[in-house]
């Protein structure tokens, strides 16, 4: 293998630049040519794609975002535009490819890998932290962080003005990043897809802590909590028992920022094993942390397995336990 070649994909997160400057280092020290393709799947198809260097990676380690930029393409669910996508590859004499994202991103990659044999590489990369196979996904501690200095601020407001605060957070239909952010804010409820939110209940815990003369809460809701979006949660709550609570999501500003030094050194550890798997003709696979060891699994784990929530932060999460 003499060229290979990185793309992100799907939703940005912060440390995917630090990836692509792993791999393309590593690439560079491994004698390889390192293309980077612009927009993802689209820029595949279309043909964006360019030779990076190892200076043109030089200080983006610290950058949010992503240098090749990414994206979602509705043209690579048809098999017509992937076939593109492995012409683009193939004119360019690319063997290997790297795919920088999450669970979506992988089933792209698996798609190229089985109808036209390209060797491909998962980097997990997501705020949402909710892909099989390494205990944390490339941007996760970052968004978490940012999660949490934002609610920090709004409980400070919250106290001062007797308020029921409902924050919600991102994190699909997972949460990781609603139990974390809610255990490390303190917050007197945190509400998550994977287990009953009881809305009587969470009433009932307010009016008690109102009637001992703690008149703010704070309570975090995943945006994929069975009961809707903390705006719905909001009616749901007034309509219920007459409670009255402010609402706010914190949005996009979880997926933006410098990544933290966590996010940095995985995605460094993940740039640098992805090309090591390619090299050793292990794609297709995925590549993760556990356990502080890297690791290796098949690209379809990455959707077909389940990601489980800590345990132990989930029964600290109940209501009225800290
Ligand atoms: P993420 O990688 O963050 O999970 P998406 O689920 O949006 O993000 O997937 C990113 C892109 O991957 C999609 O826009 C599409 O181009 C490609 N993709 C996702 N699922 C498939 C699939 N089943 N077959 C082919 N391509 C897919």
């Amino acid at each position: 293998m003499e060229r290979i070649a990185v793309l992100t994909s799907g939703g940005d997160s912060p440390g995917m630049n630090a990836a692509i400057r792993a791999a393309v280092r590593t690439g560079i020290d491994r004698g390889l040519s390192v293309f980077g393709v612009y927009r993802g799947f689209d820029g595949l198809i279309d043909g964006c794609l360019e030779l990076l260097s190892s200076a043109g990676v030089s200080n983006i380690i610290q950058r949010g975002g992503t240098i090749l930029h990414s994206a979602r393409s509705p043209r690579f669910f048809d098999p017509a535009p992937r076939e593109q996508a492995a012409r683009t590859l193939a004119d360019k004499g690319i063997e290997g490819l790297l795919v920088v994202g999450g669970d979506g991103s992988f089933r792209g990659a698996n798609c190229l890998h089985q109808e036209h044999g390209v060797q491909v590489v998962g980097v997990p990369a997501t705020i949402d932290n909710d892909i099989w196979g390494s205990d944390y996904t490339i941007g996760y501690d970052t968004a978490v962080n940012t999660a949490l200095s934002a609610i920090d601020k709004i409980k400070d407001t919250a106290a001062a003005h007797d308020r029921l605060f409902l924050v919600e957070v991102m994190g699909r239909d997972a949460g990781f990043i609603a139990l974390e952010v809610g255990v490390g804010s303190g917050a007197e409820e945190i509400l998550i897809p994977e287990t009953r939110t009881d809305l009587e209940a969470l009433s009932g815990l307010i009016e008690g802590r109102r009637e001992k003369g703690r008149t703010s809460s704070l309570v975090v809701v995943a945006e994929g909590d069975e009961e809707g979006n903390a705006y719905q949660i909001a009616t749901k709550l007034e309509a219920l028992s007459g409670l009255e609570s402010h609402v706010t999501v914190l949005g996009h500003v979880q997926r933006g920022g410098a990544p933290t030094s966590a996010d940095r050194v995985l995605a460094t550890k993940l740039g640098w094993a992805a090309v090591e798997a390619l090299i050793d003709g292990a794609a297709p696979c995925m590549v993760g942390e556990e356990d502080h060891e890297v690791t290796r699994h098949p690209l379809a784990d990455s959707w077909t397995r389940k990601k489980s929530l800590d345990p132990l932060l989930v029964s600290l999460a109940n209501p009225g336990r800290l």
